[in-house]
Order: structure tokens, then C-alpha cells, then sequence
């Protein structure tokens, strides 16, 4: 099959070509060291754009400019109506720069364009249009108290729910405009300012995303961008005394600094971290659909999904059946750039993600593990891995036990419903699990017992904006999603009023 490559847009070559800068007070601006950062493309290796490597100082000045925007309730003060509308508005302009946003997130992050179009651009859409009803939606309560004294007294008590101020959102590269759009999102309906810190590798569509929301109706000063490592710019702002939420999506271990320094300053804290998902096909599962189940759930974005299936845990009696089909559709997957529509494996985000992912293959057959298909890099330019299916892996294979976000299976076989769910709970970490059968009392008595965030029955990885998503052990702290992701970036304050 021939390549069929999307053409680029003007708009998004345009956008390319420009010196970006910080996106700060509602307007772009060099980082104060002057430094500059190179864009790639992952399916070629070349530089592609360029923005400001901000550093801690830069960290400052956009923190200060939320504060100076929230405490002046030009957002914060507005009639939760209108926050609303304008959210609405924002959604309708991601609509209208859909295909310019999908384009950028493939060349920037090497994705597919269908996958940009439908899940990136798409799911942010929708994301927006549901969080922005919750803005006209946060509620507290009343009550009766039963204060004693003094005799006779009487009083009247409620809560009320008060934005928190600002909110910090760090955001990982493989998803780079939906995750900014979950952190984002939640807290301006809440009435927060925001500063977001995208990953290094993929910082464009976050700074796209600054322009629309400013275009859409924020005051300048409300978002604000800036790019720049992780170890200053992301420590800065979590570290930051006069941020009141940090919201952070990436690893387990960047996830655990973070967390300590926003404790010393008491700054709230969402994390959602890694995992390393199993997947239990029980005897009676429908083998074809537990097989698409586990092409979908394991290769989508090339693995490199926090949610994603990378230990298929398989009844012996189904094991060989699955395995080989599952090896001869993978070995058919096609690879190529994500702008390519006939591709089906795109490169992984950068040179270090495919380098880490091919080591850690490597230790897993020295370890004992066996490949059916795949096994390393692939020969073309750009960071491709082949997509792999490992077999004979032991419980302390480190293709078992370490997430490795990249295309990459773990297939181990079982005897019995116990075995099966021991295996999926032997991890650190807890985001997702799936469980594919046709009996329903199976499913009803074994989804309590698996120590996950969600648990999803004969699918994996599909996510709504309204259910909440996060994870249970090192898999993180707190969950987004529904109406709790709005009130996250809130304050409860109780009111008591004698009478
Ligand atoms: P990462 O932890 O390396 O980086 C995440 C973000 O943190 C980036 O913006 C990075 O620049 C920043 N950062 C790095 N060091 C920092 C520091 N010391 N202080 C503050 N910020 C810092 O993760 P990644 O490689 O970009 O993303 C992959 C990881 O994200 C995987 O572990 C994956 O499971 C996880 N993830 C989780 C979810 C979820 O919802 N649970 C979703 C997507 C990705």
C-alpha cells in the first residue's frame, strides 16, 4: 500500500515559522534568560520550530500574572453564565482550527492524524463543551447545625464553594493538547487562573490553545504558557507559594516530586501518574473482539498511553489462539509518519522514548522473555519501534513489571480466576484494568477485586468527560473528570451565621 500523505495547511506551516515565545499577561514574550528550544518532528527527526526555554524566573512572572488576574475578578468575579459562554465559545474555536490542531499535534508529536482528529482535537472539543455546563453547576449546602450554645441560640449554616485561586497544570507530551485541556478546562469553569507547563518535546498546541482561549474571550493574564524543562519550569511552579492547585499528568517518579514540593506549601494536588494495565481474557471471552480489544488498547498513540493494555493475561485454554492471531495482525501494521492515513504504527515522540523502550526490551529477553513479532527500532528515519508481542514473560520480567510506553505487549497465560486477578494486582501501580468475558456474574464478582482506577468489561481505554478517571496505588492521587474535576479547583468555605 502506497503512502497517502495529508497535506499540510498554510496555517499550520505559518504557525511553525514563528518565533514563539512564553505566553504571558496575554501575549508572547522571550524567556528573560533569552534561551531558545528546538521542535522536532518525530517521524523525520527534524527541527521543525523553535520556542523559549523558560526557566524558573519565567515560572515566576506567569504565576504572578494569574495571581494579578484572579485577584482582579475579571474571570473570577464573572457571572458563572458567562464564564460558560465563553468556554462554549473557546470549544467552538477548537472546532473551527480542528484540522490546523490536529496537523500541528502530528508533526509535533508523531501521532496519526486520525488519532489527532478523533481523540486529540475531537475528545478536547467535547471535553470543553461538558466542563463548561459545570461552571453554572457548582453547588454547596445547607444544613442544620446543632451548636449548643449559647441556650437559645439558633443558627443557620451552608457551604460555599470558592474558585482556589491559581492553578497549575503540567502536562505530559503524549497527549499534549487534550491533558492541557483537562487541566485547563475544570478550572476556568471553577474561576481560576491557570498557568500550564507543557512537555518539552511538544510544547505548540499548548500555546495555540493560549491564543484561542484569549480569542474565545479570557482576559489576558487568566492562562498563561510557559515552556521549559520539567526540573526548573515544572519544579518552579509546583514549588510555587502562591499557587493554589497543581494538576499533574506524567510519571510515577516526576509525580512524587511534585507532590513533595507542593506539600510544603499546603498547594492542593491531583496526580495522575503511570501504569501498567493488565488485560484478563477469561475462558468463555469472545477471542475476536478481546483480539481487536488488545490491538486497540495496547498500540493506540504507539503505547504510549497512561491507560493503555501492556499485560494480556489470557486463560491457557484461549492463550495459543489469541497469541497467534494477535502476532500475524501485528506483524501486518503497517509503519509510518502519523500525516500518512495508510499507516498504522507512527514514531514515538522522540529519539530518548525510543531509545529507553528498545533498552527495556532488550533487558526483558535477556531476562527470558520471547518475541512472536517485533522486538526493536525499526530501520526507517525518524523514532519508529516495531510493534512487539512478548511471550514467556515471568512474573518479575521487567516487561511485567515497569510501564513502558511504547508498542509493546506482555502475553501471559493462566488456570484460574484467582491466578488471574493475583496477576493483575501485582503492581504499584493501579490506573486500568480490563476484563474480557460474556458472563455476567464473572465480570460482576471480579471487577471489585482488581485494584484499579477503572475497569472496563469487554473494551479497553475508552474515557468519557463525566466519568472519573484516575488511579488507585503509585497510579496517582485524586481523579479527573465529572463534577468533581471542577470542584478540585475549588475551596469549600462553611458559612455559620447565629440568629
Ligand atoms: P514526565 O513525568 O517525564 O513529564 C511530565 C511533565 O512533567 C512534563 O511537562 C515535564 O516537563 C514535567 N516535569 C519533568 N520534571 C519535572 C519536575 N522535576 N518538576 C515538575 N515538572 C517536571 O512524563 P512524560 O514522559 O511527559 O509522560 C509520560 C508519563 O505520563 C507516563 O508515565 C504516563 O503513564 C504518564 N501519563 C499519565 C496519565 C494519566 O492520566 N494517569 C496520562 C498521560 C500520561
Amino acid at each position: 500500500m502506497d503512502q497517502q500523505l495529508v497535506p499540510v495547511l498554510a496555517a499550520v506551516q505559518d504557525f511553525l515559522q514563528r518565533e514563539h515565545g512564553l505566553w504571558i499577561d496575554g501575549g508572547s514574550r522571550p524567556a528573560l534568560s533569552g534561551r531558545r528550544s528546538e521542535v522536532r518532528n518525530p517521524a523525520s527527526g527534524a527541527v521543525i520550530a523553535s520556542v523559549a526555554a523558560g526557566d524558573a524566573a519565567d515560572a515566576d512572572a506567569a504565576v504572578q500574572s494569574a495571581q494579578r488576574a484572579f485577584a482582579s475578578g475579571a474571570w473570577s468575579g464573572l457571572r458563572p453564565a458567562e464564564r460558560e459562554r465563553i468556554l462554549l465559545r473557546l470549544a467552538d474555536l477548537l472546532e473551527a482550527h480542528a484540522e490546523e490542531l490536529a496537523q500541528l499535534e502530528t508533526l509535533n508529536q508523531g501521532k496519526s492524524i486520525q488519532l489527532a482528529r478523533a481523540i486529540e482535537v475531537g475528545g478536547s472539543i467535547e471535553f470543553v463543551r461538558y466542563m463548561a455546563g459545570w461552571a453554572t453547576k457548582i453547588t454547596g449546602e445547607t444544613m442544620e447545625v446543632s451548636i449548643p450554645a449559647p441556650p437559645g441560640a439558633r443558627f443557620t449554616a451552608f457551604t460555599r464553594r470558592e474558585p482556589i485561586g491559581v492553578a497549575v497544570g503540567i502536562v505530559p507530551w503524549n497527549f499534549p493538547l487534550m491533558i492541557a485541556v483537562w487541566k485547563l478546562v475544570p478550572a476556568l469553569a471553577a474561576g481560576c487562573s491557570v498557568v500550564l507547563k507543557p512537555a518539552s518535546e511538544t510544547p505548540l498546541t499548548a500555546l495555540r490553545l493560549a491564543e484561542l482561549v484569549q480569542q474565545a474571550g479570557v482576559p489576558p493574564g487568566v492562562v498563561n504558557v510557559v515552556t521549559g524543562p520539567g526540573a526548573s519550569v515544572g519544579q518552579a511552579l509546583a514549588g510555587h507559594p502562591l499557587v493554589g492547585k497543581v494538576s499533574f499528568t506524567g510519571s510515577t517518579e516526576v509525580g512524587k516530586t511534585v507532590g513533595h514540593a507542593a506539600l510544603d506549601n499546603m498547594t492542593r494536588l491531583g496526580l495522575e501518574l503511570g501504569g501498567k494495565n493488565p488485560m484478563l481474557v477469561l475462558a468463555d471471552a469472545d477471542i475476536e473482539r478481546a483480539a481487536e480489544g488488545a490491538l486497540l488498547g495496547a498500540f493506540l498513540n504507539q503505547g504510549q498511553v497512561c491507560a493503555a493494555a501492556s499485560r494480556l493475561y489470557v486463560h491457557r485454554s484461549k492463550f495459543q489462539a489469541l497469541t497467534e492471531a494477535l502476532a500475524e495482525a501485528i506483524a501486518g501494521m503497517r509503519l509510518g509518519p502519523g500525516l500518512d492515513l495508510n499507516a498504522r504504527v507512527n514514531p514515538l515522540v522522540s529519539q530518548r522514548q525510543q531509545q529507553a523502550v528498545c533498552r527495556l526490551l532488550e533487558r526483558s529477553r535477556a531476562q527470558g522473555a520471547r518475541a512472536l513479532t517485533g522486538g526493536g527500532a525499526a530501520a526507517l528515519p525518524g523514532y519508529f519501534v516495531q510493534p512487539t508481542l512478548l511471550v514467556d514473560v515471568a512474573p518479575d520480567n521487567v516487561a511485567a513489571r515497569e510501564e513502558i510506553f511504547g508498542p509493546v505487549l506482555a502475553a501471559v497465560p493462566f488456570d484460574s480466576v484467582d491466578e488471574a486477578v493475583a496477576l493483575a494486582n501485582d503492581t504499584r501501580y493501579g490506573l486500568t484494568a480490563s476484563l474480557w468475558t460474556q458472563d455476567l456474574s464473572a465480570a460482576l464478582n471480579i471487577v471489585p477485586r482488581i485494584q484499579a482506577g477503572t475497569v472496563w468489561v469487554n473494551s479497553h481505554i475508552p474515557l468519557d468527560p463525566g466519568l472519573p478517571f484516575g488511579g488507585y496505588k503509585e497510579s496517582g492521587i485524586g481523579r479527573e473528570f465529572g463534577k468533581g474535576a471542577v470542584e478540585s479547583f475549588t475551596e469549600i468555605k462553611s458559612v455559620c451565621i447565629a440568629h
